[in-house]
């Protein structure tokens, strides 16, 4: 498989949640737990949040895939700071456990529909290392499949 990189919301977008409490399309950012029933996907450590924790919810605007294809999409983000996501080659435990979309776009920021593909987390290799594999591919996105969230994004290293 070519080597690839999962990686997180930046820096400054965390960081500029946490401060301003606004999320990317003026809204209030919502709080939730710390309840022993938040386990939620912190688009930043590319983890489920645990019990005593506390995440913010808001609209995230993807810098790509830009263009007709561009989209927001609701994510959490611990409302404290953590470690950033940082691995090659390795499958953050929010895609592991969850029903995912992979969605692959090519330079032009247009989806390549023939390697999009759903899996379960657990079997995620495969379509990843096909949209990744594939001459055409920029970049992949990774979603939830149900509600369509983005979970991270995935690039070639
Ligand atoms: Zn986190």
């Amino acid at each position: 498989m070519t080597d690839f990189r999962c990686m997180p919301i930046s820096a400054s977008i965390a960081d500029r949640f946490r401060a301003t409490g606004v999320d990317d399309g003026g809204n209030a950012l919502r709080r939730r737990g710390p309840g022993a029933d938040s386990r939620c996907p912190c688009r930043r450590c590319l983890r489920f949040s645990g019990p005593g924790q506390t995440v913010l919810l808001g609209s995230f605007h993807l810098a790509q895939p830009r263009g007709v294809y561009w989209s927001a999409s609701p994510i959490f983000v611990h409302a404290e700071p953590c470690e950033a996501f940082d691995r090659v080659n390795e499958i953050p435990e929010i895609v592991r456990d969850s029903l995912v979309s992979v969605r692959a776009y090519d330079r032009d920021d247009m989806c390549l529909y023939d390697l999009g593909q759903v899996a379960e987390g657990r079997d995620v290799d495969r379509p990843l290392a096909r949209a990744l594999g594939d001459a055409r591919t920029a970049f992949v996105n990774i979603h939830t499949a149900k509600p369509g969230c983005l979970l991270c994004r995935a690039e070639r290293c």
